[in-house]
């Protein structure tokens, strides 16, 4: 009989993509994918450890499930991700609930844990194996069909920044190999996608080393190009010290590469960056930045940034608000420290809440006012759409521009995949409004 299979991702496009891959293998057992969260015969949680409090929110989780399923009969509870590998044993230990633990280096095995399950023999699956777990996927059809679709071309990470759980919980950088990508893209372009983002923990490290020629992410960008099919390249998320001068040529030759770029910096302090063992300057990150205007000046940048990093005086905090006013971020990610358990800076001394609430509002002011400010210069101007799907529950289409706006607009359903151009009315901060523009003759933003 069929088993209905559940899985709820938490976190970056990376758990997106793993999470469509584990569909696409236990497929091979019998599991079908439901989106009916109360009728699963297996139910995976596919976890994230960036954000605070990640192992409570696993438990809190958990919860709610057994709610679900406490008149009827349980489903394998399965805990994925980072969280997963961060915690190990110890969850199978602390809540009888869980069947299996299976951190992101280990979904190869995945069905032959589901498969050999027996009652209370618990199995903890954290092995880093990460060639093992790309040769099994390779042999696997990559089953998404989706307008956007992501393909992990590199994971992990060697440059253990201090306040990062990623070299723990992914393991040492690792690159697939070149023609494994390749063969994945042309296949996702077969099935309708009309842009890829190519992923990876530290994406722009990527580096394939085969008959003694090197493979850059460069050289997928450039080989994605040709197909004439796809009409969208984006990559993350990337580091600067990997911000290359052949990566950065793209930007000149390539007409498929959006033109906007997440470059995340963390902090405007080179006091702070070299606490946080960041390997790059500001300088250097204003080098990349200025190198890719001069390309092309309509060249967008959005950035992450850690407020009150332990050691943040109030001169660093300023140095960050500088930055912010000079390299002018369309979107951004901003948050308080936190520590995470095992890593360096977990031991620090945070800075008084207050102070770092405080400085928290004026960074986010200073960045929303911004991203507020550059969707509305679209007011009233055409930008071209990648329509993706229609919205739930709702008659308009969704899609996005080259900038990674979202746009929300009226149109049919055979619009999707299709590049419109759309008439922007309004926005806010996260959203573009709009209406298809039938007039073809005129030029997009
Ligand atoms: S480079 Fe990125 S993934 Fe690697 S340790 Fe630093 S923040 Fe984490």
């Amino acid at each position: 009989m069929e088993k209905k299979i559940f899985i709820k991702t938490f976190g970056c496009q990376m758990n997106e993509y793993d999470s469509n891959r584990i569909y696409d293998s236990v497929k091979k057992i019998g599991y079908k994918k439901t989106n009916d969260q109360e009728n699963a015969d297996c139910f995976i949680l596919n976890t994230c450890h960036i954000r605070d409090k990640a192992k409570e929110k696993v438990y809190h989780e958990i919860g709610r499930v057994k709610k679900i399923y406490r008149k009827k009969s349980k489903p394998i509870m399965v805990i994925a991700g980072c969280v997963a590998q961060a915690e190990n044993n110890e969850m199978l230990k602390r809540e009888p609930y869980i069947d299996v633990v299976i951190g992101p280096q280990s979904y190869h095995k995945i069905n032959d844990v589901l498969e050999n399950l027996v009652p209370k023999n618990k199995k903890e699956e954290t092995e880093f194996n990460t060639i093992s777990k790309f040769e099994y996927f390779d042999r696997i059809e990559n089953k998404n069909n989706k307008v956007s679709a992501f393909l992990t071309i590199q994971e992990g990470c060697d440059k253990f920044c201090h306040f990062c759980v990623v070299p723990f919980t992914r393991g040492p950088e690792y690159s697939r190999p070149y023609d494994k990508i390749l063969s994945e893209a042309e296949n996702l372009i077969k099935n309708g996608a009309k842009e890829i983002t190519l992923l990876g923990q530290n994406v722009n490290a990527y580096l394939h080393v085969e008959n003694n020629k090197k493979y850059r992410i460069s050289n997928l960008i450039n080989k994605l190009e040709k197909f004439s099919e796809l009409k969208r390249i984006r990559y993350t998320t990337s580091h600067p010290k990997d911000m290359t001068d052949d990566l950065i040529d793209c930007y000149r030759n390539n007409k498929k590469l959006m033109p906007f770029i997440h470059l995340p910096i963390q902090s405007g302090s080179n006091k702070i960056l070299k606490s946080m063992n960041r390997k790059h300057s500001v300088e250097e990150y204003i080098n990349i930045y200025e190198k890719i205007k001069k390309i092309n000046p309509k060249i967008e940048f959005s950035s992450d940034f850690i407020i009150s990093y332990p050691g943040e005086t109030e001169d660093d905090f300023n140095d960050t608000l500088k930055l912010v006013k000079q390299i002018k971020f369309i979107n951004s990610y901003s948050y308080i420290f936190s520590p995470r358990p095992g890593t360096k800076a977990a031991s620090l001394q945070l800075i008084d809440k207050e102070i770092s609430k405080q400085r928290l509002l004026i960074i986010q002011k200073n960045l929303f006012d911004h991203q507020i400010k550059m969707n509305k210069s679209f007011e009233k101007k055409i930008v071209e759409v990648l329509v993706e799907n229609k919205l739930k529950d709702q008659s308009k289409l969704f899609g996005r521009n080259k900038y990674f706006n979202s746009v929300i607009f009226d149109g049919n359903t055979n619009n999707i995949g299709k590049l419109l151009k759309v008439k922007i009315d309004s926005s806010n901060q996260n959203n573009l409004f709009g209406k298809i523009q039938e007039n073809k003759g005129m030029r997009a933003a």
